[in-house]
């Protein structure tokens, strides 16, 4: 295990000394912040290109981020929305979810891995915890499945992939979807597949403490094309302008479309569409850093027996440490 860290944290200090000059990150004050954006002249520049355009929303950044995040991951679909929060939104309402319903997740994440389900008149179901990665435990999920239960939303805590397979199993038992809240996640790997082409929808986020931000933002991957369609009416108002979707009157001209269903707008703007491509083109190196300086962390805390630092990950998963949690014991 120790072989994962050999060379990686020697010479860290001055490492993060080069970062902070090249990141502008405020290494040497005496604030060490939660998260904070790593952005550089190459993200000023493309999104000062769309300023200087004449599309600054519904434009072509949009489905270029949609298909880098497709290319990326490997996942068929993809759809941008304003935040990981609307990301959850729209692939509980996709999935069906409705009133009366019981969705499962985890009780160790953000409020809106929960709140998701509340939006959609839903009720969160909270399943216990595996004590070492501090992701749900499959079993506990399987012991929590009513026949009301719909979906299980599986957080990717710190950036360590959940069991998929074993959840993927329990969903396929049972009829239930599997969503993947990828916030801290986006850059892992499970079993040699980057998280965004394995459970039904993926949901990332782009908020500044994520690892890749475009401001704000979200999105979600699948590989279910009726799923894609639900999601992206979803995103605008119910409405499509896509003609083999029509349902009723005839299709008269480019100005025609359909209001299907009710949505929301959870748009993303091609100005943020252009700063998450430029980030997502860096993403490889934001995790190569992260987990060197998870290594470094890892020596610093090793003699320190009341603190229990997370496990390293398993051959062929990446954990992209979005955080580094640690575990006191008295
Ligand atoms: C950040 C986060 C979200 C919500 O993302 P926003 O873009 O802030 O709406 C959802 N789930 C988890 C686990 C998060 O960390």
């Amino acid at each position: 295990e120790r072989d994962q860290c050999r060379g990686k944290y020697a010479g860290m200090e001055e490492e993060m000394e080069k970062l902070a000059i090249k990141g502008g990150y405020p290494v040497r004050t005496s604030k060490i912040y939660y998260g904070r954006q790593w952005v550089d002249e190459d993200d000023i520049a493309a999104v000062s290109d769309v300023l200087r355009g004449d599309l600054i929303t519904c434009g072509p950044k949009v489905d270029e981020l949609e298909s880098e995040l497709c290319k990326y991951t490997g996942a068929g679909y993809g759809v941008v929305v304003n935040s990981g929060t609307s990301a959850l939104h729209c692939a509980c309402i996709a999935a069906g979810i409705g009133e009366g319903d019981e969705v499962i997740t985890t009780p160790i994440t953000f409020a809106a891995s929960a709140n998701c389900a509340l939006y959609c008149g839903a009720r969160p179901v909270f399943a216990d915890i595996d004590p070492e990665t501090y992701n749900i435990d499959p079993e506990s999920i399987r012991s929590h499945i009513t026949d009301r239960t719909k979906a299980v939303v599986a957080v990717d805590y710190t950036g360590q992939a959940v069991k998929a397979d074993e959840i993927r199993a329990i969903c396929d038992e049972y009829g239930l979807v599997f969503i993947e809240d990828a916030a801290h996640s986006i850059g892992t790997k499970y079993k040699d597949r980057y998280v965004g082409n394995i459970a039904d929808m993926t949901c990332f986020s782009f908020h500044p403490v994520k690892t890749v931000t475009g401001g704000e933002g979200g999105a979600i991957l699948t590989n279910d094309e009726g799923l894609y369609r639900k999601l992206m009416l979803a995103r605008t108002h119910g409405i499509t302008h896509d003609e083999s979707m029509m349902e009723d009157a005839p299709h008269e001209g480019p100005w025609y479309y359909e209001m299907q269903s009710l949505g929301y707008n959870f748009r993303l703007s091609d100005i943020q569409s252009a700063l998450g491509i430029s980030q997502l083109k860096k993403l490889e190196t934001f995790v190569e850093e992260r987990q060197r300086i998870a290594c470094y962390y890892d020596q610093a805390f090793a003699g320190i027996k009341q603190l229990h630092t997370p496990p390293r990950p398993a051959a062929g998963d990446r954990h992209a440490y979005h955080l580094y949690p640690l575990l006191l014991s008295p």
